[in-house]
């Protein structure tokens, strides 16, 4: 098949083409789809020649980004899949303070671009999370206590709309459809560009402190009795850990629980309840914000197969983190993680005025990801990841973020929105793109 577009100036990968069986591929090695042609695109002219291009020829449209995304979100059998990676260049505005992102740009990108300036926006935990997706589906990260998630902090964007025109959507232009991108997922156009609000962070007081898993209780209770008032600036997470590369020799074979301290405020971080319990390890320094995000840096390309779920809690009790170290045991995986994160701060003060994410209330969040090589356990970690959900349920409440919910899923999308706002979103979507171009991954149902 020939594709020849008119007004598009990148690079075309079609079937055949050498660079073909690496431009189809994504983080997540479960994905293995045929698009039809890959439009890895230079600029947002080039992404709306290729757009246009799609609907006269009556190819699906799919929209890549840093390609994070599940499967059939991203890259689809027989579409058109609209390539950003080539479009990440970063600008920050020092004076403003503002940072604006090209729409293929990962957290890798941005962070390297910000802290040479001493400052930062909520990213993802994983720098090669690209920083669309990650936002146009909440954008939860480390500073999200003390910032707000990503999608709190973006203030203006540029888009390529379903019929191909490049549009701003800010507070003050087209307000509807801004409201919609803070969080409302990835079906009202095309980013090509992204302006979020910065602020000073340089150096933080970060790192681990760790137990062996027999003392779970007392440091569960201590730490959720710690972040019941603690200020904005103390991040982080509770942890399980199961020899990482990290841990001393001694310990790497010994189930750990940890506590990673991410500490934004003046001086030492308030953790001494915490010290008090006698941790066996204790890595809490000082040090650059881009450390502590290049703390969970994965080598390029990264090719295991990936699958994560989470959701929001009611508590943080030994209850819950046994539930948890059960399933660390019972992993049918090599890798991943177990974080539970403590919200309030920053996100509990978004509301659905300024974004439709919902979520607010909730004081905890979890997230527990596998990742592994061998297709034949595929079975086995969908099913282990459906015994941590149910195990988790007396203690979950409400639904995930997007971000969150790993599969394509109406009913879970509804119901991570609320009807009120899900209605909201449904007229915006109806009014932008009326003929269900984007109708990939987390898509707002038309009405
Ligand atoms: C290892 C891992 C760690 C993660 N960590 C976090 C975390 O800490 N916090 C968190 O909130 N989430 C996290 N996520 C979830 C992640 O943020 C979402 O899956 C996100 O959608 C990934 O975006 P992407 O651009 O990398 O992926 P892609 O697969 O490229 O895209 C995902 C979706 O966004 C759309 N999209 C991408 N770019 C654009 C664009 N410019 N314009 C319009 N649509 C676009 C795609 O079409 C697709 O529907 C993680 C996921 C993984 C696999």
């Amino acid at each position: 098949m020939r594709h020849a577009i008119h007004g598009f100036t990148g690079e075309l990968v079609l079937p055949g083409n050498p660079a073909y069986e690496v431009a189809r591929r994504t983080q997540d090695d479960t994905v293995d789809r045929r698009p039809a042609v890959i439009a890895r695109c230079r600029d947002s002219g080039d992404v709306a020649a290729a757009l246009r291009h799609a609907r006269e020829t009556g190819l699906a449209v799919r929209v890549r980004g840093g390609g994070h995304g599940p499967d059939r979100f991203a890259i689809d059998d027989d579409a058109m899949v609209i390539d950003l990676a080539s479009m990440r260049a970063v600008h920050v505005d020092s004076t403003g303070p503002r940072v604006r992102v090209e729409g293929g740009a990962t957290w890798r990108d941005v962070d390297r671009a910000t802290q040479a300036h001493g400052r930062a926006v909520t990213g993802a935990r994983i720098p090669s999370v690209g920083v669309a997706g990650f936002t146009l589906g909440s954008g939860s990260g480390w500073l999200e206590r003390k910032l707000g998630l990503a999608a709190d902090r973006l203030r203006r964007a540029r888009v390529v709309t379903a019929d191909a025109q490049l549009v701003t959507a800010s507070a003050e232009e087209h307000p509807d459809l801004f409201w919609a991108l803070r969080g409302g997922g990835p079906s009202f156009g095309i980013v090509t560009e992204l302006e979020f609000a910065l602020h000073p962070i340089d150096e933080v007081a970060a790192g681990l402190l760790a137990w062996p898993l027999d003392h779970a209780a007392a440091v569960t209770s201590a730490y959720a009795e710690l972040m019941a008032d603690a200020p904005d600036d103390l991040g982080g997470g509770l942890a399980l850990l199961n020899g990482a590369p990290f841990v001393p020799a001694p310990l790497r074979s010994t189930p750990l629980i940890a506590v990673l301290v991410v500490w934004t405020g003046a001086g030492d971080a308030p953790v001494s309840p915490l010290r008090a319990l006698g941790p066996a390890l204790d890595f809490v320094r000082p040090m650059p914000y881009a450390h502590l995000q290049a703390m969970f840096e994965s080598p390029e390309p990264y090719t295991a197969r990936l699958h994560g779920v989470g959701g929001f809690l009611t508590e943080l009790s030994p209850q819950v983190v046994a539930v948890l170290a059960d399933h660390q045991r019972s992993k049918p995986a090599p890798e991943g993680s177990m974080l539970v994160q403590p919200l309030g701060g920053a996100v509990a003060r978004g509301d659905a005025r300024s974004s439709p994410l919902g979520g607010r209330d909730a004081p905890w969040a979890y997230q527990a990801g596998a990742a592994w090589f061998d297709p034949d356990a595929d079975p086995a970690v969908a099913d282990w990841a459906a015994s941590l959900q149910a195990a988790l349920a007396p203690y979950t409440i409400g639904e995930a973020w997007p971000n969150f919910i790993p599969e394509r899923d109406a009913t879970r999308l509804r119901a991570a929105y609320g009807a009120d706002i899900w209605g909201r979103l449904q007229a915006i979507r109806a009014c932008w793109d009326p003929d269900d171009v984007f109708s990939a991954g987390h898509a707002i149902a038309l009405p």
